[in-house]
């Protein structure tokens, strides 16, 4: 059911919209599986921002409603930044999860410079303004695989003031200092703003 307080949002990451529901709490936030739009949409952008856009537009131009989307990288510092935009598909067109861990910790196997930081940016598009917010966790890549919680590099990702991995942490404490959700409190802070000027 869309209620005044729903936002749409251009994914079909169960794991993301669950991060975004919990840190979303007052909000009905919807996937695209929730209002049956089956398409993939292609990500053909440059930079995490040109991707969260073509997402959002694309949700925006079939609803037109206002539409959020998000789009995370991993940027790695021995790499020069990489994998960056091209995070999902690092190690194959599959998107395995496991598999891009992997070539991660073998291209690293011989440095010692971990240095890592995980970005999100949510664009939001209405029908009179497009809004970035914008996230950054920095933390170190493990040298193996460690946890079982959250999803894709969370294993081999360890936050800064920690000594475990994201996967590790756990759901509330990852939901707490996560890129993701630093990108959301700028949406939160942009809402309330919203919000009151619609009332007064
Ligand atoms: P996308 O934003 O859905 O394109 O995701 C890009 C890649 O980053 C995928 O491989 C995701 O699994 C991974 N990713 C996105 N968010 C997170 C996260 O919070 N933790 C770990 N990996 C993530």
């Amino acid at each position: 059911m869309l209620t005044e307080k729903t936002l749409l949002f251009a994914t079909t990451n169960a794991h993301k919209l669950s991060e975004i529901r919990q840190m979303l709490p007052d909000f009905n936030v919807q996937g695209l599986r929730d209002i049956h739009i089956q398409d993939d949409i292609p990500e053909t952008g440059f930079t995490l921002e040109e991707n969260a856009y073509l997402k959002a537009k694309y949700l925006f131009d079939i609803t037109g409603k206002t539409s959020l989307a998000e789009d995370t990288g991993l940027e790695v510092h021995a790499l020069d930044g990489a994998p960056g935009v091209h995070t999902a598909r690092f190690a194959g067109d599959e998107k395995d999860e496991d598999k891009n861990m992997s070539k991660l910790l073998v291209l690293l196997k011989n440095s010692d410079n971990r240095q890592a930081q995980f970005r999100t940016v949510i664009v939001w598009i209405d029908d009179k303004n497009v809004h970035y917010f914008e996230g950054v966790v920095k933390g170190i890549i493990a040298r193996v695989k460690s946890g079982n919680q959250g999803f894709g590099y969370d294993p081999v990702f360890i936050p800064e003031g920690h000594s475990l991995s994201f996967a590790d942490l756990g759901t509330d404490i990852k939901n707490a200092i996560s890129h993701r959700a630093k990108a959301i409190d700028k949406l939160r802070n942009f809402l309330d703003v919203v919000r009151s000027s619609d009332q007064g």
